[in-house]
């Protein structure tokens, strides 16, 4: 137990959220308990994680998520480890919420996209069909996010343009997509700034400038495709071939990223699998599946196009694999399931509650010494 690299976890202390900051003690070894000197509240090692008030034992846990990530069907789970369902769809919904948090506290932050490519799957749920928008970055392969959603209109693309924009910098940005005429009125939307004049009221949007939105429209004959369309609906020529260059190391505008996402999707998660049994009956189900196997997509799995090669002397050369994480610059080696289960993500600094008058001497104190 190190006390330097955990935080309190109560939302009414003013220290919570803060790591190394020398307030938290260990109260009980034998628990496994930390306590606040702020608050003067203890708390579990394992609060903020999916291993919180578990009733099994932890190595159970991760290997059934990890199973679960890798899209083993749960009733060869409840199967093999004589399990209860409900107990397996509870750690599932468990570690997808947890992964969903991981996403949204390290890969949805603000970084140069190059190209980004967007696709919906019609995914097949009791007595339903649905639809499961996603994007991923092109030059990393790394996976920003997903919506479902019953409906394939702008409402699930605009959702889906929301979580790239919250991991965009506002730079050249290409983003691709199959004929589906919502993507460019929703990029369109989504993708502006507000300008500020000193005015009341909603300030003003003005569009990215660099923004370019390409199609690719496949024609069909008979379930085979005997041509490709490919437009440019938004930007210039000159740029997308530019970024097209970069992070795809040349060809044309294309889908074939995200399509291979897609594959390694309906692998991973045994609702998708076309044709098969193990439906999910709700759409929150699949919600947290899909971040489940996206967020070990991105952190624990090796991407073999994102190996390197280093060079060694007598013209030998070592190969390094990497993950779209690392990749992307967000981590620096592979983690493991039971790392991302046990990574805890930061809470916001606390603020002072809403009181009316000026706030009191004690109150600036703490907020001079914990909001800073
Ligand atoms: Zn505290």
């Amino acid at each position: 137990m190190d006390p330097q690299t955990v935080f309190c976890h109560n939302p009414a202390c003013p220290a919570r959220g803060q790591v190394g900051k020398g307030n938290i003690r260990i109260h009980s070894q034998k628990e496994r308990r930390y306590i606040c000197d702020v608050c003067k509240k203890t708390f579990a090692e394992t609060k903020g994680t999916p291993f919180y008030r578990l009733h099994k034992a932890q190595d159970l846990f991760v290997l059934v998520v990890t199973l679960l990530a890798y899209g083993c069907p749960m009733q060869a789970i409840v199967a093999a480890f004589q399990l209860d369902e409900r107990t397996v769809v509870r750690w599932q919904q468990r570690s997808g919420e947890h992964c969903e948090k991981v996403h949204q506290h390290l890969v949805e932050q603000p970084r140069d996209l190059g190209q980004v490519q967007g696709d919906e799957i019609r995914v097949k749920i009791q007595g339903a069909i649905v639809w499961m928008a996603m994007a991923i970055q092109v030059g990393p392969r790394l996976w920003l996010g997903g919506s479902v959603s019953t409906c394939r209109d702008t409402t699930l693309i605009t959702c889906l343009m929301q979580k790239v924009r919250a991991c965009a910098l506002c730079r050249p940005l290409l983003l691709c997509a199959d004929g589906c005429a919502a993507y460019v009125k929703a990029a369109r939307a989504v993708f502006r700034e507000p300008l500020h004049f000193g005015q009341k009221g909603r300030p003003f949007l003005r569009p990215w400038d660099n923004l370019n939105v390409a199609q690719v429209v496949k024609h069909y004959v008979r379930k085979r495709v005997v041509g490709v369309e490919r437009r440019l609906v938004q930007g210039s020529m000159a740029q997308v071939q530019t970024l097209v260059a970069e992070t795809q190391g040349g060809g044309t505008i294309n889908t074939a990223y995200i399509e291979r996402l897609n594959a390694t999707f309906r692998a991973r998660l045994a609702a998708l699998v076309r044709r098969g049994r193990a439906l999910a009956r709700q759409t929150t189900t699949l919600h947290q599946a899909m971040y489940l196997v996206g967020t070990v997509y991105n952190f624990c799995t090796y991407h073999h196009s994102l190996r390197v090669a280093i060079h060694l002397p007598l013209n030998r050369r070592r190969w390094v694999s990497r993950t779209p994480a690392i990749a992307a610059g967000i981590t620096d080696h592979l983690w493991t399931v039971e790392e991302l289960l046990s990574f805890q993500v930061p809470l916001p600094c606390w603020t002072p509650p809403k009181r009316r008058g000026r706030p009191s001497k004690a109150t600036k104190a703490l907020m001079a010494q914990w909001c800073s």
